[in-house]
């Protein structure tokens, strides 16, 4: 017979098991410098770290409401979902991947297209959604910012994207790598109407963003520190068998190396855009004119600022 027994089953301290006592999303920790952030500070702040500048992402929804006057723009193209015509299926089917990422952010794919005005300035302006599918450029995508370009056209206005991307939608194949091409060719005809077009490039753009829409702006105006390139760094180490440099792939790095034209602060992101699209000739709104059209969508208000997630 045993002298001593354990009674009670040990204490389980798995990581699951253990709850906190903090409510989730009230905090948040700064990849840049370790500490303790309070949500609604970085919120307040542009999601930009307080103590050491780390730009923390932005969502789609969020760009567009700092990008426009008073958070409000009319969506277009809503409704535009992918299809599977590949029947494509990696861990799991695409089709399965095009639902979650649905459900997760209220969207139907990965970049939300908008037109309102920018600092009294009409513009349309679209931002894509890291959270679908990583951003990537499938066929709506390249056929919203065609759109977006065509509307641009049409209306005699500037355009504005702001890019954030894992690059091409590999589940739909080679159909994803033609939205390059289109998606050039609308932006070479609105280079021919002498409308300006900015790209603002932020953490992460890569792959086939990069290497189409996202550096054909008048200017390519990047966040600190982003993250881009074509190929991710392991890949072109292994192929060129040599160490690349410190910080390569990163905005100051391609600035220094003339692939971009400004490294801006997200605190002074949108002052910039503004002065360049003055210094292109964008012309604001005379506040006669504002006024009529506020009225003109007052009446039709159901489209405006439809995106609130
Ligand atoms: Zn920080």
């Amino acid at each position: 017979m045993a002298w001593f027994k354990k009674a009670r089953t040990p204490i389980d301290a798995s990581a699951k098991a253990r709850t906190s006592r903090v409510p989730e999303g009230l905090w948040v920790k700064c990849p840049g410098c370790a500490q303790i952030i309070y949500t609604k500070e970085l919120a307040a702040n542009l999601n930009v770290c307080p103590k050491c500048a780390h730009h923390h992402p932005m969502s789609a929804a969020e760009r567009l409401r700092w990008l426009f006057d008073g958070g409000l723009w009319t969506e277009h193209d809503k409704g535009l979902t992918s299809t599977d015509p590949l029947t494509f299926a990696d861990t799991k089917p695409y089709k399965e991947r095009l639902e979650t990422s649905a459900r997760a952010t209220g969207l139907r794919d990965a970049l939300i297209v908008g037109s309102g005005r920018i600092a009294g300035i009409p513009a349309v302006a679209a931002a894509m959604e890291y959270g679908f599918i990583g951003g990537s450029m499938g066929v709506v995508v390249g056929e919203k910012i065609a759109r977006a370009v065509e509307r641009a056209i049409e209306r005699r206005c500037p355009l504005v994207v702001v890019c954030r991307s894992g690059g091409a939608r590999m589940m739909a194949g080679t159909l994803s790598l033609m939205q390059m091409a289109k998606v050039c060719a609308t932006l070479a005809r609105l280079d021919r109407e002498r409308l300006p077009y900015l790209s603002i490039l932020t953490d992460p753009t890569t792959g086939g963003v990069t290497a189409s829409f996202a550096m054909l702006g008048d200017l390519n105006i990047a966040e600190p520190k982003a993250l881009i390139g074509f190929a991710g760094p392991r890949v072109i180490e292994q192929t060129i068998r040599q160490k690349l440099p410190e910080g390569f792939q990163r905005s100051e790095f391609l600035l220094e190396k003339g692939m971009l034209d400004l490294v801006v602060d997200r605190r002074e992101l949108r002052d910039v855009i503004v002065s360049a699209l003055r210094f292109m000739g964008a012309r604001s709104d005379s506040p006669a004119e504002a006024a009529e059209l506020l009225e003109a969508r007052g009446a039709a208000d159901a489209g405006v600022g439809a995106v609130g997630s």
